[in-house]
């Protein structure tokens, strides 16, 4: 059978490999604490749940629901916005309902980049900005996130070539996966840069929620002209625990969001009525669920943090998201520390390099357990000899 060039051409799903090496140990029998993933292990809060039940029995949901979705959810989100963040979004030109943050993640540069364009990547980053930008046949420019610099992009280092031929951006705070958030100066930053260089920004808004220390992260809506250039992603998987849902949605630019739609009529009709519903539900009912879930997701880093800081490791706190950015000893990648880890400790942790150039020397420590097991991890993490004496 004759497949296509571009198949071959898709990046490699990276962490594939590491689920079905955690998997055989599970098998083996081995006491495997999981710390490689992103997947909230918390259910999605039960007025949720309801609002799908029930409308799930409702005939009207059983047929195909309008293109693009329903109006309501699209009024819901522009409350949500204006209520969070204050911001005064028009629910009818400016809110795209998508199936999954992923999904609006890979469409993004379909609709707004062609073959051999350029495309700014955040390394380290969410490799699934790659997989839209592989099927649009544009190139990667990475721009490094490094620790001296709060994991921000430096504009300054970006070359004017590069940035004159650039014409999208993906940004993502709070950030997978090094735990960092922006600041509105940032974001300010970031909208004079674009518009200088007319390059379209995505910010992908994913852990918008989780910022700890009782700092709420900032939307990059908040800043003055932030429309004019672009987009923010905003997804239910993790404020609401519904990744399973694939519900998510794209706020923001008028145009850009009348060209995600218009490759959505191609791809899809709608999603199912009922998720609609219980999204709409999730957005406008009581919020002490999200609060309870920071506040769980701050214990968890707190005691993580401490317990491998008692084990003699130096490791930074997040300040959102629900990750940790392990920096590793020199001398050993970290494909081979994750390896290791999992052979000799049992835990499975991303090895860093899966994120980009820039992720080598750190791993990812998904906080997606309960304490004492976040704890335990640490101590396994501390007791592991890195190098042979
Ligand atoms: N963006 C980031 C940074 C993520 O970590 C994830 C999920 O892990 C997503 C987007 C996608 O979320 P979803 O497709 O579940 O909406």
């Amino acid at each position: 059978i004759p497949f296509s060039e571009l198949l071959e051409q898709l990046p490699k799903q990276f962490f594939a490999s590491l689920v079905a090496k955690v998997g055989e140990k599970i098998k083996a029998g081995c006491d495997v604490i999981n710390l490689g993933q992103g997947n909230p292990d918390q259910p999605t809060p039960k007025h949720i749940v309801e609002a799908m039940q029930r409308a799930a029995a409702n005939p009207k949901y059983h047929k195909y629901s309008p293109f693009q979705g329903y109006f309501f959810l699209k009024e819901a989100i522009a409350a949500f916005y204006a209520r969070e963040y204050g911001g005064n979004i028009d629910p009818d030109r400016e809110v795209a309902i998508l199936f999954g943050g992923k999904a609006g993640l890979v469409e993004l540069p379909l609709c707004l980049v062609n073959p051999g364009d350029v495309v700014l990547v955040p390394d380290p980053g969410y490799p699934d900005y790659w997989s839209g930008i592989a099927l649009a046949r544009a190139r990667m420019e990475m721009m490094p996130l490094v620790a001296e610099n709060g994991f921000l992009p430096d504009y300054e280092a970006i070359p004017a070539a590069v940035a004159d031929r650039a014409k999208l951006m993906f940004l993502n705070y709070p950030n997978n996966p090094t735990g960092a958030t922006a600041t509105k100066e940032f974001f300010a930053e970031t909208v004079a840069f674009a518009a200088k260089y007319g390059i379209a920004v995505v910010h992908d808004f994913a852990y918008g929620a989780i910022g700890f220390d009782g700092r709420k992260p900032v939307s990059f809506l908040e800043v003055d002209g932030a429309k004019d250039v672009g987009v923010e992603i905003y997804t239910f998987s993790k404020t609401y625990n519904m990744a399973g849902w694939r519900v998510a949605f794209a706020v923001g630019n008028e145009q850009i969001i009348r060209a995600l739609e218009l490759l959505q009529d191609h791809l899809y009709v709608s999603l199912f009525g009922a998720i609609q519903e219980a999204a709409a539900a999730a957005l406008l009912g009581p919020q002490d669920c999200v609060t309870e879930l920071v506040a769980l997701y701050e214990a968890r880093r707190n005691a993580f943090i401490a317990a491998l800081c008692e084990a003699g490791w130096e490791v930074q706190a997040p300040s959102g998201s629900f990750f940790a950015w392990l920096p590793l000893p020199k001398g050993i990648s970290s494909a081979e520390f994750a390896d290791m880890l999992l052979e000799r400790a049992h835990v499975a942790v991303a090895p860093g390099i899966g994120f980009g150039e820039h992720g080598e020397g750190y791993v990812r420590v998904g906080l997606l357990t309960d304490e004492a097991r976040l704890r335990e991890a640490a101590e396994r993490i501390g007791r592991l000899e890195l190098f042979e004496k």
